[in-house]
């Protein structure tokens, strides 16, 4: 039995088609998760924790530890103080971080804006509040936020918009006018931002502006990111939230009650993390950015349209080429008959049918996966 406000999600597309793939064996560009871990050093403290006694309950709003570690970072990468203890929430994973945000921040008949194509847990947030999504969609081939459709959904009811930013399934990392128009606005408005940048990292040869540093953002914006996609740890689901008091008040009334903390082994590991020096990061960057170019290149020569992506670790391209009638069915083909899973773009959609024509694939893969996985797919050129 599923309440009649999650009945309209069903299950997944990612569940959906990481079952699909295993069942065909597939080649897997599906769901984001990298094929291989983050550093040696962070998993032994992870283990360092476990072994030292961490076990009991962490405290509500997260480790000290780890909420400092966060706010060092915070620091050095924004120039903006966050107060870990009344800043900064950690959550399970960027997914409960957005969750609590909603639950604990809107009531029923509030207004959200949604960018689509969008994270398919932002209108679930939306549902479970009884907040009411309103949609701006990003058209090919650019993707970028249009500030006039973005005015025009705001209503007297709007209480915040939600940007993900570097942009999944896009590959967008939005830039200062983009942005700035999203600042205008919640100033107007006296609306609040929240921003999801759990591909901080994943930032290609353009500047990742954070919302939080344009003027007179930073006490009413909600930063969200995790430890997931930075380390190649996306089991860990430990992420964090930075807010004012006032709406970290919010996240932390609905955090308390859907899991009150999060394991601690796993906080502790993540504040390890955190401590790392800048050079992991480049390393980082740079290994994505070969991959990147390596799976944009064997697209292209396969025949697909493909827009590269500024940031995250997804391309999104224009399949209309081999002329299947949308994007199931071409995913289905890729999956069952060509060996290699991917996404269909359609499930990121509520208004527009953009998503049909379109399939995404993931690069967090070893070079090799990347490899056989455009060596099947050229069997369809
Ligand atoms: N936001 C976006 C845009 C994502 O792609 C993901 C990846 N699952 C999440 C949030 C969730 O992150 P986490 O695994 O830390 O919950
Ligand atoms: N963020 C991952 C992706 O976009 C999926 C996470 C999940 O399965 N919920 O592929």
């Amino acid at each position: 039995m599923v309440s009649q406000r999650l009945q309209p999600f069903g299950s997944t597309i990612f569940t959906e088609i990481s079952a699909l793939s295993r069942q065909h064996g597939a080649t897997d560009l599906g769901q984001g998760y990298p094929t291989f871990e983050g550093p040696e050093s962070v998993k032994l403290a992870a283990i360092e924790g476990l072994r030292n006694g961490w076990n009991q309950y962490p405290p509500m709003m997260g480790m000290e530890e780890l909420r400092t570690a966060v706010a060092h970072r915070w620091r050095s990468d924004t120039g903006l103080i966050a107060d870990a203890d009344r800043e900064i929430t950690v959550t399970s994973g960027a997914t409960e971080a957005l969750a609590a945000t909603f639950i604990g921040t809107f009531d029923p008949g509030d207004e959200v804006i949604l960018i689509e194509p969008y994270y398919d847990a932002y209108p679930v947030g939306c549902a479970l509040s009884g907040a009411v999504p309103r949609y701006v969609t990003l058209h090919a081939p650019e993707f970028r936020l249009d500030a006039d459709a973005l005015a025009e959904v705001v209503s007297d009811r709007t209480r915040a918009i939600l940007i993900n930013t570097p942009h999944n399934p896009t590959g967008r990392v939005f830039d200062r006018t983009e942005l700035e128009a999203v600042a205008d606005l919640c100033r107007t408005h006296d609306l609040i931002a929240i921003t999801d940048e759990v591909y901080e990292r994943m930032v290609y040869d353009v500047e990742h502006v954070r919302l939080a540093t344009l003027d007179g953002m930073a006490e009413r914006t909600i930063t969200i990111s995790s430890i997931g996609k930075s380390f190649s740890f996306t089991g860990w689901k430990t992420g964090w939230a930075i807010a004012s008091p006032e709406l970290a008040a919010g996240i932390r009334a609905a955090h308390q009650f859907l899991t009150f903390t999060v394991p601690n082994p796993m906080q502790y590991g993540s504040a390890a993390a955190l401590r790392i020096d800048d050079s992991y990061y480049t390393e980082l960057t740079t290994m994505y950015r070969a991959k990147r170019d390596r799976l944009v290149a064997g697209l292209r020569g396969i025949g697909l349209e493909v827009y590269e992506p500024q940031g995250t670790y997804f391309v999104l391209a224009d399949h209309r080429p081999f002329g299947f009638a949308d994007d199931v069915s071409f995913v289905q083909h890729l999956i069952t008959e060509v060996g290699v899973a991917a996404i269909p773009p359609s499930a990121f959609y509520a208004n527009s049918d953009e998503g049909s024509r379109l399939v995404r694939f993931a690069f967090c893969k070893d070079d090799e996966i990347i490899d056989e996985a455009l060596e099947k797919l050229s069997a369809m050129r």
